[in-house]
């Protein structure tokens, strides 16, 4: 008899109410996934590397998609596609800075059906992981990624305790540099975590990426109006313009008074396991004009402190440059 490899077979869920997902989170808690737009799920079942035994399918709960402005900034439902975020008016006048990450993620098609919430959620991208091997983040007690001969380029330069993944995120940078905050309900009420704090490295919990808890939705990102309409500066560096991971990306806001940065927020991708703020480099800069002469002063700086694996040192020159190149467009 051949061995077939079929897809296990799982339950469906397709609520369309809040409450009603909120009410299947909290009772399929370990045994559920969620599904925004399927994009970082659809791999894991493929390869068989994870086997929820339901799936919750949030694409049908109207109410937690699209942008509205509230007193202080904008609200965007967790459940709004990267397109509609890229193209969103309110987005693109006020926030240029996250239209901008979410169309650097990876192809338009993936952008029409992923969601903000599912992009800032998503998993590690560590080859080793996502192929099913039982590593820390799986559970188990080594890492394939952080040895002499493994397959490193990708991974972490800071912060890394056992695992040496990093934040795959494009849109994650932008929002801690735009002081997001981040709605989480569940059937127990809602709680209201900063960008800043959202995303936890494997320090504190080597095996999910954000304070995300089973039974807890992700509802929206409140933007406030603080760094709206102020200088912004993304750009990302991958292998492949499109369809790729970034390399090290970086997300900065500026306030100006005059020609001097009053205040600013930069804050690098792929370079830790959590968008990584490069708190040295902003105090340095304040009260200087934007230009190369800030830029030659602070040179150096944002990589200070690296551990680099066998194969990522060019991400340190890579995270220098980048800050160049944000003080001085
Ligand atoms: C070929 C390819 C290239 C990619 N390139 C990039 C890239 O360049 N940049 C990038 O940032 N990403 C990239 N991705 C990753 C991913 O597809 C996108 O980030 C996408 O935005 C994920 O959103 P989604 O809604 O489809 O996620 P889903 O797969 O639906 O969800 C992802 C995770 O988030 C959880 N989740 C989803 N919604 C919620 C919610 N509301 N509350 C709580 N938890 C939730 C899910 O349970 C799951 O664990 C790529 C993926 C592929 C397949
Ligand atoms: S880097 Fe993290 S995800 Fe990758 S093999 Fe090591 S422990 Fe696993």
């Amino acid at each position: 008899m051949p061995a077939y490899d079929n897809m296990p077979a799982m339950d469906l869920y397709q609520p369309v109410q809040v409450d009603d997902a909120l009410a299947l989170a909290s009772r399929l808690a370990q045994r559920g996934w969620l599904v925004g737009g399927g994009q970082d799920t659809y791999g894991w079942l493929k390869d068989r590397a994870k086997r929820p035994e339901a799936l919750i399918d949030l694409a049908g709960v109207e109410a937690l998609r699209g942008v509205r402005e509230t007193s202080d900034g904008i609200e965007i439902g967790a459940l709004t596609t990267l397109t509609d975020v890229a193209t969103s008016p309110l987005v693109r006048e006020r926030y240029a800075l996250l239209a901008e990450a979410a169309v650097a993620v990876a192809s338009p098609q993936i952008r029409n059906s992923g969601t903000l919430g599912g992009n800032v959620a998503q998993d590690v991208r560590c080859w080793y992981y996502r192929r099913g091997l039982q590593c820390y983040r799986a559970g188990g007690n080594l890492c394939y990624a952080d040895t002499p001969q493994a397959q490193n380029r990708e991974h972490a330069l800071f912060n890394a305790s056992r695992c040496v993944a990093v934040t795959p995120s494009d849109t994650a940078p932008a929002l801690v540099a735009l002081e997001a905050q981040m709605v989480i309900a569940s059937e127990r009420g809602e709680r209201v975590v900063p960008a800043e704090r959202f995303f936890v490295g494997p320090a504190i919990d080597i095996e999910n990426t954000t304070v995300l808890r089973p039974g807890e939705i992700l509802t929206s990102v409140r933007i406030p109006a603080k760094w709206a309409n102020s200088e912004f500066y993304f750009e990302k560096v991958a292998d492949r313009k499109v369809w790729d991971f970034a390399l090290v990306s970086i997300a900065g806001v500026m306030r100006m008074e005059g020609d001097n940065i009053a205040d600013s927020r930069l804050v690098c991708g792929a370079v830790e396991c959590v968008p990584r703020r490069l708190t040295n480099v902003e105090q340095a800069i304040r009260g200087r004009p934007r230009g190369q002469a800030t830029a030659d002063m602070v040179a150096g700086m944002a990589s200070q402190g690296a551990k680099p694996l066998t194969h990522n040192h060019f991400k340190m020159p890579l995270m220098d440059n980048l800050v160049a190149r944000a003080l001085t467009a």
